[in-house]
């Protein structure tokens, strides 16, 4: 990390306010922060101590005696007295309106034993009062709760009797059923499984358990159809409000059909749009499985959805599932001798890739095996090869396990690695997967350094609401790659840890950059937008331990005030 010394910070917009300017007090800037910790996020990794904002711009990046001068009668003046100014945070991959509606739902919070689980939906049920047959939705629990099988309806159909109950696990691979739903969407023993899903069943009887696995959760999808728009629009804002909360200026909405694209512009409209959003759009929004021609009409209305804040040039594809429910696509076999085939053949994904990449558009791929990514990689390798170069910002999502041949590729083909650092460290889910491919497997996971070093614009992402928005949280996780909730613990992956730098340039520049953001935002700068957000501490002068336990006190979105917590005067 190199510290550039302020005094190369030139501040050269300061004598712009003040030529021609004879009466006093002059009108000034719309707002200064003084004597903080700024750091700017560009590639120098330089410090400021003072930043000038007006209309929404970044005017002033400097020292705190030359800011003096900006300030006038209309100034809003803050005192940062140390805390850390730096942008945005910026997501790679947030499930926004979703995280928001599962809060006004039946949520299961991380980490819940099976008592913990009925007690919280005891609580869901008592405070929603639901009517007979009303379909109870929400999420949340964890597989590692349950034993291989999955959750049973057994304990839905005590808590709500005759209710059709669906809950999402926490990876959106599962879901959890009661039998009310069971009957309604017509799953019954004689039920064949569809294509690239499981219906967990009774290994004597066939009957369906209560568990439904990537595409049979489709079999329940009038459930979530039956969430009316009005709900769906106060679970965006809710889901708004949270990413704000973290500090989050921008992050990409993976998985937007036209119902959910629609609920932002709707946002938009209403002035509620507090972040910039890229909505990677798809017409079976989040659910687990290959798309068909369907896309191109979703794509071609999406100038419908476009905004100032909204950037609609994105397509979200799924090669494969995840490793944890064996769906995802492996090189080598799981230590059972069994594999999961992709959703697409080769052939089939090239064409599609090239046509997308074509159109100008993003292509935000969820790949988790190292098959699944090899096969994103061969596409974009022949979108490349069939429509040359472009800056669309392509990216392959989760990367849990790549194989040392093809790191390399992704800086050569300009694919983006976007990672989930919050997954960098031996959680239970890590312990799980060991038994689906081994130890040595399990140690490659999430090779954010060997990214680094082979050539790879890194990203990052949290997947809420799969796991925790909070991005200090990823960040630590990706500094020590050891449990970020505790002070020492077991390490994922030897040597995968990055620096503090690196981590943030994830969640700032980097990301803005495979946003289409990095003119705009992702960094401060004088002629930038005024993406900002306020720490309680500095997060470089603190360690390692500490970095998940920083809070943000202030997030300014185009020089708005989006959040404040309190601590900043
Ligand atoms: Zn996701």
């Amino acid at each position: 990390m190199s510290l550039k010394p302020l005094s190369t910070l030139t501040p050269v917009l300061m004598v712009m306010f003040f030529v021609g300017c004879d009466q006093a007090p002059t009108k000034g800037v719309d707002r200064i922060f003084l004597n903080g910790g700024v750091y700017l996020a560009d590639t120098e990794h330089s410090w400021a101590e003072a930043v000038g904002i007006d209309n929404g711009e970044i005017v002033f990046v400097g020292g705190s005696a030359d800011a003096q001068s900006l300030i006038g009668s209309n100034t809003e003046v803050t005192d940062l007295a140390g805390k850390m100014l730096m942008p945005g945070f910026h997501d790679g991959h947030a499930h926004v309106s979703y995280g928001g509606r599962m809060g006004l739902g039946c949520f299961i919070t991380s980490r819940s034993s099976l008592e913990e689980t009925r007690q919280q939906l005891n609580d869901c049920a008592t405070a929603n009062n639901y009517a007979p047959d009303e379909w109870v939705t929400g999420g949340g629990w964890e597989l590692y709760a349950f034993g291989d099988q999955g959750p049973t309806s057994g304990m839905l159909d005590e808590v709500f009797p005759g209710n059709p109950v669906v809950l999402y696990d926490a990876f959106g691979h599962n879901a959890w059923v009661s039998s009310r739903a069971l009957e309604l969407a017509g799953i019954t023993s004689k039920t064949p499984d569809p294509p690239q899903g499981v219906i967990v069943r009774d290994p004597e009887t066939g009957e369906p358990t209560g568990t439904l696995r990537d595409a049979a959760m489709s079999m329940v999808d009038h459930a979530i159809e039956q969430v009316s728009d009005g709900k769906r629009y106060e679970g965006l804002l809710r889901g708004l409000e949270e990413v704000n909360r973290y500090g989050i200026t921008a992050f990409i909405e993976p998985g937007a059909s036209e119902r959910k694209a629609r609920l932002y512009k709707t946002a938009e409209e209403n002035g509620a749009l507090t972040t910039r959003v890229i909505l990677s759009l798809s017409p079976i929004d989040e659910l687990p499985d290959s798309v068909g021609p369907e896309l191109f009409d979703l794509l071609a209305k999406r100038d419908q959805f476009r905004g100032s804040y909204i950037n609609p040039d994105s397509v979200k594809i799924y090669i494969d599932g995840v490793i944890e429910t064996q769906t995802s696509t492996m090189i080598e076999a799981y230590s059972d001798g069994t594999n999961a085939a992709p959703f697409y053949e080769q052939g089939q994904l090239n064409l599609l890739y090239e046509q997308l990449d074509h159109m100008g558009l993003q292509i935000h791929t969820h790949a988790i095996g190292d098959g699944a990514i090899r096969i994103a990689l061969d596409a974009y390798e022949h979108a490349l090869f069939e429509n040359g170069p472009n800056e669309n910002g392509h990216q392959i999502v989760h990367l849990q396990l790549i194989d040392p041949a093809d790191q390399p590729r992704f800086g050569e083909l300009n694919v983006a690695a976007n990672f989930q650092c919050l997954w960098c460290y031996p959680d239970p889910y890590i312990y799980l997967a060991e038994d689906f491919v081994g130890k040595e497997r399990v140690q490659q996971f999430y090779p954010v350094k060997s990214l680094q070093d082979a050539g790879a614009l890194l990203v990052g992402g949290s997947d809420w609401d799969v796991t925790s928005l909070n991005p200090l949280e990823a960040i630590e996780t990706a500094v020590r790659r050891q449990d970020p909730y505790i002070d020492s613990g077991p390490v994922l992956g030897e040597n995968e840890e990055v620096d503090l730098v690196t981590a943030l340039d994830m969640y700032t520049r980097n990301a803005a950059k495979v946003m289409r953001l990095e003119t705009k935002t992702g960094t401060i700068a004088v002629g930038k937008r005024a993406d900002l957000v306020v720490l309680d501490r500095n997060l470089f002068s603190i360690p390692a331990t500490e970095i998940s336990e920083a809070q943000v006190l202030l997030t300014l979105m185009d020089g708005k005030e989006v959040y404040r917590a309190g601590g900043v005067d």
